[in-house]
């Protein structure tokens, strides 16, 4: 669909390497922003003044760009690679996938170690995982492994990998492309798959008076099932964080999004409670809390290299946002414990 979601599904980045989806969101959200920096941790912040006088509350807005992944324990004397995943990777999926390691992006392919070919139909734990990568050098421990995967069009869906999160830095990315009568920090963070990392330092150091992490989120709409209520489903619009494991939303916030979606007939759902977390987690506990709210779009089959997602959900969450964001985002929130 689009050259910058493209380039972002495309770059390499776990945590702790997000280097070159820093350079791409840098070189693109520099020109329509006030004030770009890197922080101490990698998190690249960007701010919009807003109005002056006086001036407007300051809205943060995180998308993590760190995507899960793996890196390199070691080089066995037989040329495998040995390795551990960073963030959470399902062992089931892994067998037969192709990879890229390091900065150089040698090519590899996930395999069985033998006693664990040898154990049959188990499946092998990622410890008893290997890569292979034809005896390929110059990689070495600590290199990252990131998944292979070309960015398509699915039927009307966009596949991709890594679509958790880069599709919240590029809906980020068009939002702060535009003016609204609030401060506005984009926080694109680093480290959230291993535990919020980014988010936290992010945080502290903004001082928002409110928060929306923009997420990529779990859709496990498919096959249907009589009587399973998916977690969210694909086309059905953006998808609003109520509770998930890291965080319960604040509900006037959740009140002014599912207001807006309403009263401009954007199509939203609320994400089933308890999966999943985001960089809200961290965010909403920072200096004396700070409310906050998730807001995501669903992605089938995330966290693998083939995640699809509906990019008619891409442009209803940055309809949302910005309709959000020129009205009950950019007013100070009615007093807490107001809410029912
Ligand atoms: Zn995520």
């Amino acid at each position: 669909m689009n050259e910058l979601l493209e380039r972002l599904s495309i770059a390499r980045g776990v945590a702790g390497h997000e280097g070159e989806v820093r350079a791409i969101l840098r070189e693109y959200v520099a020109p329509h922003v006030d004030e770009i920096a890197v922080d101490s941790i990698g998190n690249l912040i960007a701010r919009k003044a807003g109005p002056q006088d006086p001036p407007g509350q300051r809205v943060l807005l995180a998308a993590h760009m760190d995507e899960v992944g793996a890196i390199v324990m070691r080089c066995n004397s037989d040329g495998t690679v040995k390795f551990r995943s960073i963030g959470g990777l399902d062992p089931r999926i892994l067998p037969g996938k192709r990879v890229r390691i390091g900065a150089d992006a040698v090519p590899g392919v996930i395999m069985r170690a033998p006693h664990a070919a040898r154990a049959g139909s188990r499946v092998a734990p990622i410890a008893d995982l290997l890569i292979d990568t034809g005896g390929a050098g110059g990689i070495q421990a600590g290199d990252m492994i990131t998944f292979e995967s070309d960015y398509e069009q699915f039927g009307r869906l966009l596949k991709g990998k890594a679509f958790d999160d880069r599709v919240g830095c590029y809906i980020l990315a068009q939002l702060l492309q535009e003016d609204f009568p609030c401060q506005l920090v984009g926080a694109f963070t680093v480290q959230e798959e291993i535990g919020l990392r980014g988010a936290r330092v992010a945080a502290y150091a903004v001082e928002p008076d409110l928060a929306v992490a923009l997420e990529g989120t779990v859709a496990d709409d498919l096959p249907r099932e009589e009587d399973v209520s998916p977690t969210t489903e694909l086309g059905k619009g953006p998808a609003v964080s109520v509770m998930d494991r890291s965080a319960h939303a604040d509900r006037r916030l959740v009140r002014i999004l599912t207001q807006t979606a309403d009263a401009h007939n954007i199509p939203y759902q609320i994400k089933q409670p308890g999966v999943g977390g985001t960089d809200v987690g961290a965010i909403h506990l920072a200096r004396s809390g700070v409310p906050s709210v998730a807001v995501a779009v669903p992605c089938r089959y995330i966290h693998t290299p083939a995640a699809l997602m509906d990019p008619a959900d891409v442009e209803n969450t940055i309809e949302l946002m910005k309709h959000a964001l020129a009205g009950s985002l950019a007013r100070p929130l009615e007093a807490a414990g107001s809410e029912k």
